[in-house]
């Protein structure tokens, strides 16, 4: 049985105030809530103040939204593992997107932090995700499967327990517009037939997100897939209970 997780990807918003307030009212919001697990990925800057609220909270893991590939060194403006790890951060996004289209992140990019995030003690959450072009063009699993053999080269399937993939569309990001479950249920099983041939049985313990306009109205029937066992959610978890409400739609019946 492959525990749901629910992460939020807060992306460039939220100062260290305003994660204060946010934090209280979510709590107030998830007191109740057992059997998901939850994850947290605020800007940098607010990560410190984040992991001394959450004091090693079980219930609500910190995540980052992105690292360096190297440890430490002249990286101006760059945050190395190390550096998360000081402050408790368990999870890291790796590979977004928006990390792709607008920071020219390629698979062998991801997959060098990804053997250091793993190297590290940290989780990754690996974004995998075709864009509208390429849905539209048919060459939606072709693109899955390039990118997961890249992004997880040479993992092993013991290391590949650790690790989180978040498929999510390009299209469904931030746009509103939000892959139907069944199509997001036939690219979750394409991508766990892709991660059978990486890493065998161990494919079937591996969670996998759907990320892509998820909100409280339709996490319930994306969260009812077989092979979804969660989310990565961006502008709905800006939100404490709208968010909370996605994390509800995720605890076993
Ligand atoms: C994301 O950024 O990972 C994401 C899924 O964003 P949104 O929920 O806003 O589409």
């Amino acid at each position: 049985m492959r525990k749901k997780i629910i992460a939020a990807n807060w992306k460039m918003n939220m100062t260290v105030a305003e994660t204060v307030s946010y934090l209280e009212n979510f709590r107030s919001h998830v007191d109740e809530v057992n059997g998901v697990e939850i994850v947290i990925a605020p800007p940098f800057t607010a990560i410190a103040k984040l992991s001394e609220l959450l004091g090693g909270s079980q219930k609500i893991s910190l995540g980052a939204q992105n690292m360096h590939f190297e440890m430490s060194g002249a990286f101006t403006g760059e945050i190395s593992p190390a550096m998360l790890r000081e402050l408790f951060v368990r999870f890291v996004i790796l590979g977004h997107s928006e990390r792709r289209q607008l920071f020219g992140e390629t698979d062998a990019i991801v997959n060098k932090k990804l053997v250091l995030a793993l190297a590290s003690g940290l989780k990754p959450i690996v974004c995998v995700g075709e864009t509208l072009e390429e849905r539209d063009a048919g060459r939606e699993k072709e693109v899955l499967e390039t990118q997961l053999r890249g992004s997880l080269a040479g993992v092993t399937p013991e290391q590949m327990q650790t690790v989180v993939v978040a498929y999510e569309p390009v299209w469904a990001i931030g746009t509103g517009r939000t892959a139907s479950p069944e199509q997001a249920q036939e690219a979750h099983a394409h991508v766990r037939e892709v991660l059978k041939e990486l890493v065998g049985e161990t494919a079937a313990k591996v969670r996998i997100q759907y990320g892509g306009s998820v909100k409280p109205n339709n996490a319930a029937s994306l969260l009812g897939q077989p092979d979804i066992d969660g989310a990565l959610v961006g502008g709905a978890s800006l939100e404490p209970l709208g968010f909370a409400e996605i994390i509800k739609a995720a605890v076993p019946k």
